[in-house]
């Protein structure tokens, strides 16, 4: 399976801040691993012009699922592909809880988004409530049947816990094991078993949790948030990516 790791900076970062690409590039390079930066939408192109020739891709954090119109503040697949993009974040708790986006609208996007010749990176992940409840299963395998057309492939899958982002919590390796074996075995079902889809895990990854977490089986790497933001804290958790290959 093709081990990714993503950096999604949110709503953080400036044009300095892709000096930075530099470093991911060389740290990609030595890994062999496949690296994708998703800056927010105003420093998409000089992203992708910055990262041109090198392993690093760029990608969005989200889009409209539509391709053009009057959708104020909204940006298409269409746009994003056009300025060099080759990935967008559908479905990521953020945008879910802040922008109140249902699993139809995620479908949408995601339907939007393999018209324009982007891969989409599918979110899912349940509540604190919904886990000590012991409905994690039932959660995230509801999110991904609701999130995806039918017939679809050539995607990859971020299992997030939403209580795991940005606050430091990570589940136990045996619980993210347990999630992503059923994820696989979901994505055989819905898909077919040679579909290749890689299912990451995210969720504070840190260089000094990564190694553990890349280590389990059918983890193929991760969506990482504030680690992503710096080279000195992106960088380690490329390169352990690149020995569990
Ligand atoms: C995320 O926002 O997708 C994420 C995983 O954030 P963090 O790594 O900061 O928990």
């Amino acid at each position: 399976m093709r081990k990714f790791a993503i950096g999604n900076w949110k709503m953080n970062g400036n044009i300095a801040s892709l000096k930075m690409l530099g470093e991911v590039q060389a740290a990609q390079a030595l890994s062999g691993v496949s690296v994708v930066i998703c800056p927010p939408y105003p420093l998409l192109h000089a992203a992708t012009l910055a990262s041109n020739g090198s392993g690093v891709e760029i990608g969005a954090q989200s889009c409209h699922h539509l391709a053009n119109g009057a959708h104020t503040g909204d940006v298409s697949s269409d746009l994003l592909a056009d300025v060099g993009a080759r990935y967008v974040i559908i479905g990521h708790s953020e945008r879910r809880a802040d922008h109140h986006e249902s699993n139809s609208a995620v479908c949408a996007q995601f339907q939007s988004a393999k018209t324009a010749g982007l891969t989409p990176i599918l979110c899912i992940g349940e509540t604190q409530a919904e886990r000590a409840a012991g409905r994690t299963i039932e959660v995230i395998s509801s999110q991904l049947k609701a999130s995806l057309p039918p017939q679809a492939q050539a995607f990859i899958l971020a299992y997030e816990p939403i209580w795991a982002i940005g606050t430091g919590l990570i589940p136990s390796l045996d619980e993210i094991a347990q999630v992503h074996a059923f994820l696989a075995h979901q994505l055989a079902e819905i898909c077919g078993s040679d579909s290749k889809i890689s299912v990451l895990y995210g969720g504070s990854v840190k260089a000094s949790n990564a190694a553990q977490i890349f280590a389990l089986p059918h983890v193929d790497g991760a969506l990482v948030g504030g680690a992503s933001l710096a080279a000195k804290d992106f960088c380690p958790i490329v390169t352990a990516l690149g020995h569990v290959q």
